[in-house]
């Protein structure tokens, strides 16, 4: 069954979700976590072991924490592991039990061959950054069902990503909160082509920073960027909530997702994290999904689509919040939100420098060796420099990736 669940302006690019035709025959379905070790990978594995008889994990890929993924490898016995490289499956290795052998792949390679390996129905795809392109495409063009949480992916190659899609049948389920809430919002298949979509409203925590004055944010610390005030995620996210870079992707990620123009995504802080998103419809009405601030929501959602399967987690207690609010986001203040909008406008090789530049400056920060304001200044010089160009393949967008971080840490070491 293939829906068309909104309806986009004249010549609006088309989005992603075109087709949600996944196959319930109720046999468990064989899992491939990619970025098992992180946040949302933890959280992935946490869904799949509540209901063993609906998931096998057949493959876990990690990069460095062979520790960790030893024990999800004992726990869940897949058929394949991989992590980043020779030295690091040698190490894995040496700690899995007596008697159990898998394969270990190392490397991009071994990242993309997991992802579109024949025994594997749905890839949940957690890996941060750009690293996830790779295996993100491999997993699209292998024609999986790709339960989406590197947003990296769709903000680097929105089209190779749709093209992909369109040609093997790919279905693309968005993991992120936002993203995953406006999916629940908005219905499934089965039901009558929605009312138009007026925008869609994406709801932001705010961040660490969201009341810290702009004098301060100057002398932030990583530690202080790093303390979310509602979700626990891996320390890149955290930076770009924090920026609200992470907005600003994810503004990206809902255009590409739904075949939107920017103007009709709109951004709210809502700093209690309790409503997820929210789709205005022609009518005035508003269709919103709250739940607890725990991805485990949006996660099983997407394993178990089209069906919904129960759920250990916290409740939310409407009483005890008392009151949910909303509030402008501080473009001023945190312009790394602006500079996604305008890196969609400008073009798809934009998007591909705002996330290079992006990645190469938290990375900068994280070590200390760039304050947290600088963040947004390196990315606005990288997309000062960026005259736009042709993306047509991978290879192209992770040149042009690799040559941003390299520009965008010359330009610290010169400014430092
Ligand atoms: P994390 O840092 O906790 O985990 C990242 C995972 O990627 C780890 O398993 C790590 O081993 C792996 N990894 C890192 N570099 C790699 C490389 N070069 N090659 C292969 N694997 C590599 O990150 P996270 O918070 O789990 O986020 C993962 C993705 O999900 C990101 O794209 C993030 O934007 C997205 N996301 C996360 C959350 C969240 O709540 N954490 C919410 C929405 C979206
Ligand atoms: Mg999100």
């Amino acid at each position: 069954m293939t829906h068309s669940r909104i309806r986009s302006p004249e010549g609006a690019p088309s989005g992603y979700i075109t087709s949600l035709s996944v196959a319930d025959d109720g046999r468990p379905r064989r899992l491939a976590v990619l970025g098992a070790t992180g946040s949302i990978g933890v959280s992935a594995l946490r869904v799949a072991a509540e209901h063993p008889d609906r998931y096998v994990v057949v493959a876990l890929a990690g990069a460095t924490n062979v520790a960790l993924l030893a024990e999800q490898a004992a726990a869940f016995r897949p058929r394949a592991l991989a992590v980043l490289d020779a030295a690091r499956a040698k190490a894995l290795r040496a700690l899995l039990p007596a008697g159990y052998a898998p394969d270990i792949l190392t490397g991009p390679e071994g990242y993309a061959a997991m992802a579109g390996a024949a025994d594997v129905d749905v890839v949940v795809s957690a890996i941060v950054g750009a690293a996830g392109l790779g295996p993100t495409l491999a997993a699209v063009a292998a024609g999986k069902v790709v339960a989406l949480a590197n947003k990296e992916s769709l903000v680097l190659a929105g089209d190779l990503i749709r093209e992909t899609a369109a040609a093997t049948g790919a279905v693309i389920l968005p993991v992120d909160s936002e993203h995953n809430a406006l999916f629940q919002a908005l219905g499934g298949p089965g039901l009558p082509d929605l009312p138009l979509v007026e925008k869609l409203v994406l709801t932001a925590s705010g961040g660490p920073f969201r009341r810290k004055p702009r004098e301060e944010l100057d002398r932030a610390t990583p530690a202080m960027a790093l303390d979310h005030p509602t979700w626990s995620m891996g320390p890149k996210i955290s930076v770009d909530s924090a920026t609200l870079m992470n907005k600003g992707l994810e503004v990206i990620e809902a255009c590409r997702l739904y075949g939107l123009p920017v103007a009709m995504v709109d951004v709210v802080v809502h700093p209690q994290s309790i409503v997820h998103s929210l789709a205005q419809l022609h009518d005035g009405s508003l269709l919103a999904h709250l739940g607890p601030a725990d991805m485990r929501v949006a996660i099983a959602y997407c394993l178990g689509y089209p069906a919904r399967l129960p759920l250990s987690v916290s409740r939310v207690d409407l009483v005890t919040l008392g009151s949910l609010t909303f509030e402008a986001p501080r473009e001023a203040d945190f312009p790394c939100l602006g500079l996604a909008r305008r890196a969609l406008e400008a073009g798809p090789s934009h998007t591909v420098v705002l996330n290079a530049a992006n990645e190469a400056a938290v990375a900068l920060f994280l070590a200390g060796r760039l304050p947290f304001m600088g963040i947004p200044l390196a990315i606005a010089a990288a997309l000062d420099a960026h005259a736009g160009q042709p993306v047509p393949d991978a290879a192209t967008i992770m040149d042009l990736d690799a040559r941003v971080r390299r520009e965008t840490a010359a330009w610290a070491e010169v400014r430092a």
